[in-house]
């Protein structure tokens, strides 16, 4: 990625002091999203993490991972799976519940969304902790998925994601910090 790119992307990112709680510096991507060209920057950023991969399907992760995902799914011409929170798929799901920095958090996909062997690509707008992407991870290995990859906006390096994801996963960021 070009320096100019980084710049671009890095320029549309507002930091938020204390939000949700003190201590966090909240990374808010709703800057970008109103600069249509930056956001499609963005996607096309997100699409090239995928170059030369057979990707058969985007999985999104709740909420804002939609955003990201769904646009890349589109633009890919491929179909998109939504990871949501807990009760909020209507029909049968695979659930998997993993710790957060307080407490425990639960996410579910429908069962029929893969075929076994379907090649998937992960898209989230940040990784953090790496507890969520993780989760999504043994997500898609349950429903006998091959994951291709990660890629996400941004990487928050100082909280080693990285290594929670392990090596078997290629990991993307467009943006690290
Ligand atoms: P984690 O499971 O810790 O990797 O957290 C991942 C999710 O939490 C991501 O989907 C982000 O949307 C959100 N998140 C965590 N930390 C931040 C942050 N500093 N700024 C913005 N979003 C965050």
């Amino acid at each position: 990625m070009s320096t100019h790119t980084i710049k671009k992307l890095d320029a549309a990112i507002r930091d938020i002091h204390d939000f949700p709680k003190e201590g966090i510096v909240f990374k808010d991507i709703t800057p970008l999203l109103l600069q249509p060209d930056t956001f499609k920057l963005a996607i096309s950023e997100l699409i090239k993490t995928a170059a030369g991969q057979k990707v058969d399907k985007i999985i999104g992760i709740d909420a804002r991972g939609f955003i990201f995902g769904a646009v890349v799914a589109h633009e890919m011409g491929i179909g998109f799976i939504p990871v949501r929170k807990l009760g909020k798929l209507p029909h049968d799901t695979e659930s998997i519940s993993y710790s957060l920095e307080y407490g425990e958090a639960e996410i579910e996909i429908h069962r029929d969304s893969i075929l076994p062997g379907e090649n998937v690509l992960i898209i989230d707008d940040l990784l953090a902790t790496g507890g969520t992407a993780a989760a999504t991870v043994q997500l898609v290995q349950r429903l006998g998925g091959n994951l291709i990859g990660a890629s996400f906006l941004i990487e928050l390096t100082f909280l080693n994601g990285r290594e929670v994801l392990g090596k078997d996963v290629p990991i993307h960021s467009l943006l690290t910090y």
